[in-house]
């Protein structure tokens, strides 16, 4: 897919999704792209459930509520979103525009680049054994593409979070066989999936092993089996034709540092009046960012998202003169969000 916009947004985290919202009240469109299947950042991924005290004029606001709520605000500005898609490469262009490049082979053609990746790109944590990186996306997987690929197998899972625990619960009816392994008897998945899970157990449907892996094994260039070292130091052998493991995800700069923009404490060094960084045209908002002062805090992105808009908007439209209207009382603005006047 070949896309040209203004704007290519790289992250939907709270700061992405604002940015969609100042650039819209500018009358600037953007596309957002984020490597996670889900908009929210760091909010929906590590702490979804948790109620966040500090966001102006809202007392207490859930982590997840805080992401419906700015969908539903950006809502009017029709940004085009792009999951589960990994920017990876970023070049400027001879003609001063950028192309970008996704992990899912979109390209964009764009006048200004937004970087709100916050503390990089989301990475399923690795097995990480001797001898199992062959195997990857083969027959070890930190996903389910498709459930019916595994019906049929002997199957071992790792982890003990919701993934682990909804996977095994969906995946053991169909297997050939299926070893739930975590390092302790506690599981932070939801109680009722582990008292499912353990209903199983007890009726034979599946095995749980206490341990942590020590090493795969392979015939003849295919996965045959993983032992497992438990509690007690003992080691455990489970034949194995497919393996998944759900260690949950952590972020990566990734590409970002490939690009040639000045980096610093694994940040993008921006200025303070359009947060933007080394590269003219290429901004950077939230997290992501390092400056004199900076606080990793969801209003201080917003804040940056507000004033890189009106930098974005002289960037593209350099002749065009700028002047600070108000929600409140702008007719034009008023038209872009679809209110009456
Ligand atoms: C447990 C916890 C509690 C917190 N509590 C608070 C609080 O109370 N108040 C507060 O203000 N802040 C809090 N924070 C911090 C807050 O969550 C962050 O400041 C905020 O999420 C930063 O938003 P962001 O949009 O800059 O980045 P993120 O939320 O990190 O989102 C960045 C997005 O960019 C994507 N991305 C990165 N690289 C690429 C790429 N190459 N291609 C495609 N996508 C990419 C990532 O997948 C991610 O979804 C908390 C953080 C944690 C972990």
């Amino acid at each position: 897919m070949s896309v040209v916009t203004d704007v290519v947004i790289v992250g939907a985290g709270p700061c992405g999704l604002f940015q969609v919202f100042e650039l819209g009240l500018l009358g600037i469109s953007a596309h957002v792209v984020d490597s996670l299947p889900r908009v929210g950042g760091q909010c929906a991924e590590l702490y979804p459930d948790k109620p966040i005290y500090d966001i102006p004029a809202l007392p207490v606001c859930g982590a997840q509520e805080l992401i419906d709520r700015l969908m539903q605000q950006i809502h009017p500005f029709g940004a085009v979103f792009h999951l589960g898609e990994q920017v990876t490469e970023l070049a400027r262009q001879d003609n001063g525009r950028f192309t970008l490049k996704t992990s899912a082979g979109t390209v964009f053609d764009a006048g200004a680049v937004v970087l709100a990746a916050g503390l990089g790109s989301f990475q399923p944590r690795r097995l990480g054994v001797p001898g199992s990186e062959p195997f990857e996306n083969v027959s070890l997987h930190y996903k389910v593409q498709s459930a019916a690929a595994f019906a049929g197998k002997r199957l071992v899972i790792f982890g003990g979070g919701d993934s682990a625990l909804d996977w095994t619960l969906a995946l053991a009816p169909a297997a050939a066989s299926l070893t739930l392994v975590h390092r302790r008897g506690e599981f932070r998945a939801a109680a009722a999936s582990v008292a499912r899970m353990r209903a199983l157990e007890s009726a034979g449907k599946l095995r749980f092993v206490e341990g942590i892996a020590d090493s795969v094994q392979s015939r003849d260039g295919l996965l045959t089996g993983v032992t497992v070292r438990r509690t007690g130091g003992e080691r455990l052998s489970l034949e194995a034709e497919q393996v998944l493991v759900f260690f949950g995800l952590h972020p990566k700069l990734g590409p970002i540092a490939e690009w040639q923009l000045v980096i610093e404490k694994k940040a993008l060094r921006v200025d303070t009046e359009k947060f933007q960084t080394s590269t003219p045209g290429i901004f950077a908002i939230g997290d992501i960012n390092i400056y004199p002062g900076k606080k990793k805090l969801i209003l201080s992105g917003f804040h940056e998202a507000a004033l890189a808009a009106f930098a974005i908007q002289h960037h593209l439209y350099p002749d065009k003169k700028q002047f600070l209207q108000y929600t409140t009382t702008s007719p034009i603005m008023h038209r872009r969000l679809g209110v009456p006047d």
